[in-house]
């Protein structure tokens, strides 16, 4: 039985090694790590709401008024009153019957997909998706397709072949509005059209598109005007909402099959009554102007830096492993914290630098980035 040690030896060598590094500052877009002053471009903070004022006073009103924890499961004694204002502002944001929250947006994905469907189901998830929708759809025991990145015609031909054979079974197919490491957008209408023609369900995360992109920042579906057509939408308020917990928005009756059947939702501990406390006034500043404006904000900084893209994800891929992390050590001693991704959050041989945009950065702070990218152009 190999030791764990000889393990971390071989992710050394092959340059994917990780280890935490501990910030001496808060998360903010300036922050101090290991004596070195940085530019943060690592935070999925698009709108600098983590630091907001009116978050922090709705996050102690909100621990006066229910204490510090749930104390149980919400199916136990830990339903409290904001958790279900919460889901009723969600619902209504979002444009669906209903909504469910959960501790993460990992714990929604892993909770749901395995609620939804089972062994004689299938999902059909787009090559790129993030872990949880992965992890969500190996532990469904459900039967995984999956199609290249934003194909289309091979998704068409993937769900007529499953159709073909399992005309009964629960379709879903799984993709995100804003893929994470790549900060690219699905196309959102022609998959929706697939979906209905096959009569197959969606299931679309929005994490990095709540708050960020669409009318009131309510994300890609309600900027198409499609959030009537997704079956389930799904989101983080540990992105641009500043906070943490995921939810997902669907019918009512998918509610409530989740509440029994969610394990994630089931056997934990419900979030703390002030999070969601605190996550409602998340929401109200995102559809508020606040939020119009915090979102012209970014969209400057994002044409500043890379004209034309869709959103603040912005990734430099360099291929190698070795390479993108020398590149990450060049950017940390320019003043720049800018994580290295390599395997397995992206493909092998994909090795990138991955930005973040924030309305908080200040636009000289973007510039000078520019400038310490120009050599890797
Ligand atoms: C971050 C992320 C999640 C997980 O959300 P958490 O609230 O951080 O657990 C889910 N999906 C995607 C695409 C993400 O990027």
């Amino acid at each position: 039985m190999p030791e764990p040690g000889e393990e971390l030896a071989r992710l050394a060598e092959s340059g994917l090694l990780r280890s935490l590094r501990t910030l001496d500052s808060s998360a903010g877009p300036r922050v101090r790590r290991e004596g070195r002053d940085l530019w943060n471009f690592a935070s999925n903070d698009y709108l600098g709401l983590a630091a907001h004022p009116d978050l922090a006073s709705a996050f102690i009103d909100g621990i006066r008024r229910y204490g510090s924890g749930a104390t149980a499961s919400r199916l136990v004694s830990g339903s409290l009153p904001p958790h279900h204002a919460l889901e009723e502002d969600i619902a209504l944001a979002k444009g669906s019957e209903a909504a469910l929250c959960f501790s993460s947006g990992f714990a929604a994905a892993t909770g749901s997909l395995p609620a939804l469907v089972g062994k004689n189901d299938v999902l059909v998830l787009d090559k790129l998706c993030h872990a949880c929708l992965i992890d969500g759809a190996r532990l469904s025991g459900a039967t995984i397709r999956v199609f290249p990145h934003n194909d289309i015609a091979k998704l068409d031909r993937l769900l007529t072949s499953i159709r073909a054979r399992q005309s009964e079974a629960r379709v879903i197919v799984v993709t995100e509005s804003v893929f994470s490491m790549d900060g690219d957008l699905c196309p959102l209408a022609r998959i929706v059209e697939a979906k209905d023609r096959h009569g197959a369900l969606l299931f679309l995360d929005e994490a990095h598109a709540f708050g960020v992109i669409g009318p009131a920042g309510m994300g890609l579906a309600a900027e198409l005007g499609l959030q009537s057509r997704i079956d389930f939408q799904m989101g983080t308020f540990s992105k641009a909402a500043g906070l943490s917990g995921g939810y997902l928005a669907c019918s009512k009756d998918w509610r409530d099959l989740l509440i029994n059947r969610a394990r994630s939702f089931i056997y934990s501990t419900a979030p703390p009554p002030a999070l969601a406390h605190a996550a409602r006034t998340s929401l109200e500043l995102i559809r508020s102007a606040t939020g119009d404006a915090l979102r012209q904000e970014l969209r400057a900084r994002i044409k500043s830096l890379s004209p034309g893209h869709p959103s603040p994800v912005i990734p430099r891929i360099l291929g190698e492993n070795t390479a993108a992390l020398a590149a990450a050590e060049r950017l940390e001693n320019l003043g720049f914290l800018v994580p290295a991704i390599r395997y397995p959050t992206v493909p092998r041989g994909t090795a990138r630098l991955r930005i973040s945009l924030s309305a908080s950065h200040p636009p000289l702070a973007v510039d000078a980035l520019r400038d310490a990218l120009a050599p890797l152009e």
